[in-house]
């Protein structure tokens, strides 16, 4: 190879650059880099000459003419080009002298500004510079470029030679790739039916707002929001209105909170709403105020109105807890508070919520054990005719004897086995209980007294009662009609209109038809909606022992009672008082037209086995059972 003094002080000086910097690094780069490098120390070595020496190109500046990628030299001290190979003029669309005129930064910079990292690291003298910015090209066209290079000392100066490598097509792919991610990352974190944020989005955000709030020493509220009776219009008006429904109230509820705070729909007919930053109390119940209003707003859904109202339930950071867990499941709490003080209302959380929520959970965990370890039972109460003291019906009273908690009064637990549906199976088990007991009664040679059994409405709607009674009465040899089935008032008028509403009444028909009487039971505590009774033939109204308590001393109770009993008897329907404690109560009651009457003055709730007194066919002996209701209620019969 014939000698080249200049090619070899190139080298000499590339070399000694490679042992003084990064020996290891120049080694890695391959033979690429190093073709490149050699061909910018050859352009170093052609400018050194044409500075220093006068110029003069000669067959070693081939590589940084005809290299394929741009090419330039940059004096670090002035950021000024020094030269650029065809290349890069070609794409740039400058000669190189309108190059060295201009500013390094007007012709890399990104879309963000002036390629400040490039600039930065020119003037911070850094041996190795590898940088991705943008390349405006005289036609304006703009490309993604990644620039890297090496800092080489030429005599007192000191050169960055550099190439460029347009990525634009990677930048490209790469934006595209980034859009994809933020679309899917969008559709992960919001609710496809109301573009609302998902429960995704407040695990992410909710704990930093916590923190936020705590380093802000502010309070910060969770309100709990779920729709009232949303299956309900879901059901009866489908589910296409269902939705239509959901996206109206989600934009109302956006549209009455400040924009920093978070508004999620959880799922189904739940929406969290977080009040960042919450200065008072007061400005919850504000919120919560403006939400219920806003809601109630009636909602014109296919040229039809639809009323719609919410329970809401709200913790309070700090107070409630102090993570985002904890804040969920007190709002929760106090959601079903909100629930059970009769819907359309919001509740703060307190710490009696959580203790009646975890009763309430003991008791459901322990009433599936309790009907399969059979500590369910049932008492009888007489229903007795005023005027002769005859039995006209037993009604059966459901009993949990707890081995720990003693006597659970159906109150506390009837409630809890509808929510679970565990009431379709237990009250299966009364209605089968009554119906055997009957016959044993009257293969004893009882007189054929009917027997009262409680439904639930839940019963009703999940379980094809005609269907059980029918299998039932067949199996222990009793007619249908010795059965008497007493349904709450409430439980039937809720369900009336739309879907539930027709399958009740059809099951209201089929029982009649079966030979089963009904009694619409706690007259008087729901709705009194008098329509239905017209509507829906009943034989009985057992009008709600709150009524008859106060009957001799409270004037609006007695006007009350008066007028169900005429309306009743205007209907041909038999009225039943419930609760009878006391004498007066009695008489005033037989006095107003009253046929008959149940309560602790007549009969306590007695088990089967005490129960044959009041199936003689005989009058009940009144005087031999002297009424003590505190110590039968104290006892749980
Ligand atoms: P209900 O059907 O109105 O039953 C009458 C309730 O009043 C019974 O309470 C009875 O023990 C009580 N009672 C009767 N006479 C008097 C009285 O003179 N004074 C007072 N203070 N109370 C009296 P119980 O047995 O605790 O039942 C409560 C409610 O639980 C029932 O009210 C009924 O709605 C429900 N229930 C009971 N058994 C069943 C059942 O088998 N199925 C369903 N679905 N519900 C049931
Ligand atoms: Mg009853
Ligand atoms: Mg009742």
């Amino acid at each position: 190879m014939r000698h080249c003094p200049v090619r070899s002080s190139c080298l000499r000086q590339t070399l000694a650059f490679g042992r003084r910097e990064e020996v290891k690094s120049l080694e890695l780069l391959g033979a690429m880099l190093a073709l490149a490098l050699i061909g910018a120390a050859v352009a170093l070595g052609q400018l050194a000459r044409r500075h220093r020496f006068g110029g003069g190109r000669g067959a070693h500046h081939a590589a940084f003419e005809q290299s394929p990628h741009g090419m330039l030299v940059v004096d670090a001290g002035s950021l000024k080009i020094v030269d650029a190979n065809p290349a890069l003029l070609r794409s740039l669309g400058y000669s190189l002298r309108e190059l060295r005129k201009m500013p390094l930064a007007e012709i890399f910079s990104d879309n963000a500004g002036p390629p400040e990292a490039l600039l930065a690291q020119l003037r911070q003298d850094a041996a190795r510079l590898l940088i991705e910015t943008g390349q405006c090209c005289r036609s304006g066209r703009f490309l993604h470029v990644e620039l890297s290079g090496y800092r080489v000392e030429v005599g007192r100066r000191i050169l960055y030679t550099l190439t460029t490598r347009d990525i634009t097509v990677r930048r490209r792919v790469e934006a595209q790739q980034l859009e994809k991610q933020q679309h899917l990352d969008h559709l992960a974190h919001h609710d496809q039916l109301t573009g609302l944020p998902n429960r995704l989005f407040l695990a992410a955000h909710l704990p930093g707002a916590i923190d936020e709030a705590k380093r802000g020493n502010s309070m910060l509220a969770v309100l709990f929001l779920d729709l009232d009776r949303f299956k309900h219009i879901n059901d009866s008006r489908g589910h296409e209105t269902g939705d239509k429904l959901l996206k109206t109230v989600a934009q109302r509820i956006r549209a009455t909170t400040r924009t920093e705070d978070i508004v999620v729909r959880m799922g189904g007919d739940e929406f969290i709403v977080v009040l960042k930053t919450v200065a008072t109390p007061e400005q919850i119940n504000e919120t919560a105020s403006r939400i219920t209003e806003a809601l109630a707003e009636p909602v014109v859904i296919d040229g039809r109105p639809l009323v719609t109202t919410a329970s809401i339930g709200v913790s309070l950071f700090p107070r409630d807890g102090a993570t985002m867990g904890e804040l969920l499941r007190q709002s929760d709490t106090a959601m079903y508070q909100a629930k059970d003080r009769g819907r359309n209302n919001f509740q703060l959380f307190s710490p009696v919520m959580e203790r009646k929520l975890k009763e309430r959970m003991a008791i459901e965990s322990s009433l599936r054990a309790a009907f399969q370890g059979r500590q369910l039972d049932v008492h009888y109460q007489p229903i007795v005719e005023i005027e002769s003291h005859r039995v006209l019906a037993l009604e059966t009273l459901l009993r949990w004897r707890h081995p720990a908690l003693g006597s659970v009064p159906p109150e506390r637990f009837v409630a809890v086995a509808e929510e679970t549906g565990l009431i379709v199976p237990i009250g299966e088990f009364v209605l089968e209980r009554a119906i055997e007991d009957t016959a044993r009664w009257q293969a004893a040679g009882a007189a054929a007294v009917p027997i009262s059994v409680n439904i639930s409405a839940v019963q009703l709607q999940r379980s094809d009662l005609p269907a059980t009674i029918t299998r039932l009465t067949h199996k222990h040899g009793v007619s249908p009609r010795m059965l008497l089935l007493e349904l709450t008032e409430s439980a039937v008028f809720e369900q009336r209109e739309g879907r539930y509403g027709d399958s009740t009444r059809d099951a209201i028909a089929r029982l009649r038809e079966l030979g089963a009487r009904i009694a619409i039971d706690d007259f008087g505590t729901g709705y009194s909606s008098l329509s239905y009774l017209k509507r829906w033939r009943v034989d009985y109204l057992k009008i709600d022992r709150g009524f008859v308590r106060d009957l001799v001393t409270d004037m609006s109770d007695l006007a009350i009672v008066e007028a169900i009993i005429a309306m009743a008897r205007h209907l041909n329907i038999e009225v039943v008082a419930e609760g009878i404690e006391g004498w007066q109560q009695l008489e005033k009651l037989r006095q107003l037209g009253c046929s008959y009457a149940q309560g602790y003055l007549l009969a306590r709730p007695a088990p089967f086995d005490q129960c044959w007194r009041y199936l003689t066919g005989q009058p009940l002996d009144l005087t031999s059972q002297p009424p003590s209701p505190e110590s039968l209620e104290a006892t749980g019969t």
